[in-house]
């Protein structure tokens, strides 16, 4: 048990030691390899993170036919973004994203 502790306190030891003298250095490189954090990108107009405001390539939702709805949220197909027109279509455009992205990216509604 004593051994336990003694390992125990040189490691606590050692560390506290590494950590000072890392303070002490005022070493600039991250612990544990970790990337320096980076500031997200910014859209100058509002502040907002630019990835959020995207607008759909399409007006109308390929699968329901309907408008796109801006609030429901949007897809990536090919690198576009795609619109929906009611909660029911993105998890049938994410079953099969090959069937139906072509028609979105072309503002087309499928056939029936
Ligand atoms: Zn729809």
């Amino acid at each position: 048990m004593k051994s336990v502790f003694l390992f125990l306190a040189t490691f606590t030891v050692g560390a506290v030691a590494a950590l000072a003298y890392r303070t002490a250095r005022h070493d600039p490189t991250p612990v544990s390899g970790l990337p320096a954090p980076v500031s997200q990108p910014t859209s100058p107009v509002s502040g907002l993170p630019t990835s959020v405001s995207k607008t759909p390539v399409n007006t109308v939702c390929a699968i329901c036919g309907m408008d796109v709805d801006p609030k429901l949220p949007t897809a990536e197909y090919q690198g576009k973004t795609i619109g929906f027109g009611c909660r029911m279509c993105p998890p049938k455009f994410k079953a099969e994203p090959d069937k139906f992205g072509p028609l979105y990216l072309r503002n087309e509604v499928v056939k029936r």
